[in-house]
């Protein structure tokens, strides 16, 4: 036996000699490229990280001596993901907050706050999603539970629409509100004279402005949930739709000594102090790094009748909504930006802000070639205006159309919802659509954005034909929004994105068939 395993070596070491050494080779997987022909593949190869032969799996290993062999076992093999739009840092803080969403009575609130700091133990508790009307006792709380639980730490937890916070006594005291502190814009509740801890809109501002901001330790640790977050659902590349300088300067530092490994777009919060210094910086380019972008918002959200609209909201009369940025600054951003050598991504919801945003770029671009200007969300478009999409590129959330399908209607009435949630439309006319999430806004999970992409309906199989089906995107092209277009959205589409020989080995192996019905 020993004789037989030392000759069944020396094959081995002779018939390796004459192949190349290679880190990892992944075969008998069911492999969708992604390449140009949207080709599949059985095996690649991969050295020091990037992708050195894609081919069959007897003739992979047939070229290559691999240190490990992953064999997929006929598993599906898709580059990994790529999230176009979404608030990576903002996910991690809020791993830092209580989550009161789906609570059934204020015990169970209580519960989650006391379970919360036992695993977290942070300096001041905050939370959010609460709410009264999903309880047996329809009542606002009061805060005499958490003053017991927490007679030192500072506990504000906010109701599930923001608009009303339930405080402890050391949170009020920290924010040196009392019973004749003046109610400005809402209320201070009180009972016999006694506060109760609640505090409805304006006066909130009072204890939230006291909340510290989170510390160093506070950051890197938020970095590193929203990472795991991210990996588990194979995600690789994220695209952090607005950051400021700071945690760009901390991310960096992270990624360099091997701290985060997320790869991240980060658009840079617009200003005139950020345009000022990253134009004058440059692109910067690492691995795992990419700032040349800059965020803006140009209207609020459908929802809360925010996003500008062309003509009044079909539910509230003369409302208009509003935009966020004054478009004299939106002109003044987009000049300067179109200057350097950094993209534009605003935030437009509404027709309006679609087209002003769409002229402004068009103006400013003016003979600027593969300036890959992003709009984001681009929810509600004129059907006059998808014709400016032809070089300005659509970054769309599948899952936001599944989430306001209920009611957008309501909002824009039967005309103007042919050109919503219209993924379709955009991709027919610009060739490509990025696609994102904007989690935590919604889940994380691409695979929420492939399903609400393909089959445009809710997790209750809602409605039963799907939602404007006009406007679903086929499997592939959803494959191509997560990956391949998305690094296009980056200009890293020659570097990830595929499964293609000189990219970066960024894959995932799926347990479920990507094509299965
Ligand atoms: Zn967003």
């Amino acid at each position: 036996m020993k004789n037989l395993i030392v000759v069944l070596y020396v094959l081995f070491a002779v018939s390796c000699s004459k192949k190349e050494k290679v880190d990892t080779i992944v075969i008998n997987a069911n492999i969708y490229t992604v390449n140009s022909n949207f080709d599949n593949a059985e095996a690649f190869a991969i050295k020091e990280g990037k992708i050195v032969a894609v081919g069959n799996s007897l003739e992979i290993q047939a070229r290559y001596s691999p240190t490990f062999i992953n064999d997929a076992k006929g598993k599906t093999v898709v580059p990994g993901f790529i999230d176009a739009h979404c608030h990576f840092y903002g996910l991690g803080l809020q791993q830092q907050k209580v989550d009161l969403s789906g609570t059934v009575s204020f015990d169970e609130v209580v519960q989650r706050i006391v379970d919360f700091q036992k695993e977290k133990n942070v300096s001041y508790i905050t939370g959010r999603g609460w709410d009264q009307n999903d309880w047996e006792i329809k009542k606002f709380p009061t805060k005499n539970k958490l003053d017991e639980l927490f007679p030192n730490t500072p506990v504000a937890v906010r109701r599930v629409d923001g608009h009303a916070l339930l405080a402890n006594q050391a949170a009020i005291d920290l924010a040196g509100v009392t019973v004749n502190t003046p109610e400005v814009g809402g209320f201070i509740l009180k009972e016999n004279g006694k506060l109760t801890g609640i505090l409805i809109a304006g006066p909130m501002s009072l204890i939230s402005s006291r909340i510290p901001p989170p510390s160093k330790t506070e950051q890197i640790q938020a970095l590193k949930d929203a990472e795991k977050i991210c990996f588990n659902l194979g995600l690789s590349t994220v695209d952090d739709a607005g950051l400021s300088k700071q945690t760009i300067e901390l991310i960096d530092s992270l990624q360099q000594i091997g701290e985060l490994k997320m790869r991240i777009y980060a658009m840079v919060s617009v200003s005139n102090e950020n345009i000022d210094y990253y134009s004058k910086k440059g692109i910067i380019k690492t691995d795992r790094l990419n700032v040349r972008s800059f965020k803006a918002y140009a209207d609020g959200a459908l929802g809360s009748r925010g996003a500008v609209l062309k003509m009044p909201y079909s539910d509230k009369h003369n409302h208009f909504g509003a935009l966020v940025t004054p478009l004299n600054d939106l002109r003044k951003f987009a000049e300067k930006i179109a200057a350097s050598d950094y993209q534009m991504n605003t935030h437009a919801i509404g027709d309006s802000a679609n087209y002003v945003m769409l002229k402004t770029y068009k103006d400013v671009l003016k003979g600027k070639s593969d300036s890959r200007w992003r709009i984001e969300h681009a929810q509600v478009i004129d059907q006059e205006d998808f014709k400016y999409f032809d070089n300005i590129l659509p970054s769309v959330q599948p899952t936001h159309a599944t989430s306001d399908m209920y009611w957008a209607e309501d909002r824009v009435g039967a005309e103007r919802m042919k050109g919503a949630y219209a993924f379709k439309d955009l991709l027919n006319t610009y060739g490509k659509v990025a696609l994102g999430t904007d989690f935590p806004v919604e889940k994380v999970s691409p695979f929420l954005t492939f399903y609400a992409a393909v089959a445009r309906k809710d997790l209750n199989n809602y409605p039963e034909n799907g939602f404007q089906m006009e406007n679903a995107l086929t499997r592939e092209e959803a494959l191509k929004g997560m990956t391949i277009w998305a690094a296009y959205s980056n200009f890293e589409e020659n570097e990830k994105g595929s499964i293609e020989v000189g990219k970066m080995a960024d894959f995932v192996v799926l347990d479920k068939k990507y094509y299965d019905h």
